[in-house]
């Protein structure tokens, strides 16, 4: 697969994240305009609802009704096809020529993505967070169990999982207010009620479900491909002090109840098509539903940064890839499935911490500060082993094709200092 060139200039660079080989699908709103359905294209963004009505698009008006993908999520995956397909047509340099020739619809159609405010792109119906990056897993188990321990051992047979809370999901831009909660000091016999000390990122790709499937019905990996709609960038914040307390016998609970970010566009499934490898080798042959058929995980180099309060330069904190991952999507949600568990048009998935196997590939400051025993330098000076008030963690994922680039937008999000602790700690 190549660049597909456009009429709008601005699409056609190498490193521009928006090609007409992308075209994910966000909410924006401009000062005049209420959120509505947008895709990104270039240095703009095309509003699809009112390209309907205006007729360049032969889809119901119903469903654009709302400032949410849901809708079309819902109407499956020839509709997407469609849509897909259109909008190409429409943006490629030998396009049919209603929307290139026409500066009125022009005007009316295509906004300037940096005169926009980005909105949720679906309203998010359920949230599950997975813990399917191996040298995550291994990592932290390390650090908690001993490396005779580290995986559990159900690890290699299937991915773990907890549900999370969709409430608490938000859009890139959005701060994110440090928690309060329980933690057990070292060495204390008593638990302490006070703010977090040990606020933590986790660099992930969230799937989003397209179709759902019905109560009582499992679905195999083969057959789950096919339900997702596509993928964002996904930071599941973590209060790891609140968490090594709360976590046993059922897992995280308030210390990631609080927040979890997401990039502000769906990069449609299909446009990941021409990155997918194979999956890694595995220790043990899994069990039919989860069999590996085909490619099904991703050539994507994703990465976070963190910029403390009041700087400009941001220090890298990891680089990796999404490949280093041990189960895929469509893996994770026939797991999901497989008790009979209905999804979701809307339904997120979030991958697990995306470790790499050197130190500069850790997912997380957990990882890549070893428990707080190996502080990161910043390059403004000082240095971190967990986020501080202020820091701004930025997560940016890009996968590069012959001459273009298939990019998902930053998540960013900045800590806001903990609410009073009400005296109680
Ligand atoms: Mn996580």
């Amino acid at each position: 697969m190549s660049l597909m060139p456009s009429w709008i200039e601005a699409a056609n660079a190498p490193d521009v994240p928006f090609p007409v080989n992308n075209l994910p699908y966000g909410v924006f709103s401009t000062d005049n305009l209420a959120p509505r359905c947008g895709v990104a294209i270039g240095d703009a963004v095309f509003d699809v609802g009112t390209a309907v009505e205006a007729g360049l698009i032969k889809l119901p008006a119903a469903l654009f009704a709302e400032p949410s993908w849901n809708a079309v999520m819902a109407a499956g995956p020839s509709v997407w096809q469609y849509l897909r397909d259109r909008l190409q047509c429409l943006f490629a340099a030998d396009s049919v020529r209603d929307l290139a020739e026409s500066d009125s619809l022009q005007s009316r159609l295509l906004h300037p993505l940096d005169l926009v405010h980005l909105h949720m792109p679906f309203a998010v119906s359920e949230f599950t967070d997975f813990y399917a990056g191996r040298h995550h897993a291994t990592n932290v188990g390390t650090m908690f169990r001993g490396a005779e321990n580290a995986l559990p051992p159900n690890w290699l047979h299937m991915p773990i999982g907890y549900n999370g809370r969709a409430s608490s999901v938000v859009v890139s831009g959005t701060p994110v207010r440090r928690p309060l909660g329980q933690r057990k000091p070292t060495g204390e016999d008593l638990p302490v009620f006070t703010p977090s000390r040990r606020l933590d990122f986790e660099l992930e790709l969230g799937a989003v479900v397209g179709t759902g499937n019905a109560l009582g019905q499992p679905v195999n990996a083969a057959d789950a491909d096919a339900m997702i709609f596509g993928y964002v960038l996904l930071n599941d914040w973590s209060a790891r002090d609140i968490q090594a307390w709360e976590y046993q016998p059922l897992g995280p609970f308030q210390a990631k109840a609080f927040a979890t970010s997401i990039s502000p566009w769906i990069v449609p499934r299909a446009a990941l098509d021409p990155f997918r490898v194979p999956a890694p080798a595995r220790d043990h042959e899994l069990l039919a539903y989860l069999r590996d058929e085909g490619k099904a995980f991703y050539d994507i180099s994703v990465s976070a940064s963190l910029t403390p309060d009041a700087e400009t330069a941001a220090t890298k904190v990891t680089q990796t890839n999404t490949r280093e991952l041990y189960y895929s999507a469509a893996q994770q949600l026939a797991h999901h499935t497989v008790s009979g568990c209905p999804m979701r048009p809307g339904d997120l998935l979030g991958s697990g911490t995306i470790s790499g196997p050197t130190t500069e590939s850790r997912g997380c400051l957990l990882e890549r500060c070893w428990g707080g025993e190996q502080p990161l330098p910043l390059v403004t000076g000082g240095e971190r082993c967990f986020l501080e008030d202020g820091d701004s963690i930025t997560l940016r994922g890009a996968a590069i094709g012959d001459g273009y680039t298939v990019g998902f937008g930053e998540c960013e999000g900045t800590v806001l200092p903990a609410l009073p602790a009400g005296g109680s700690a």
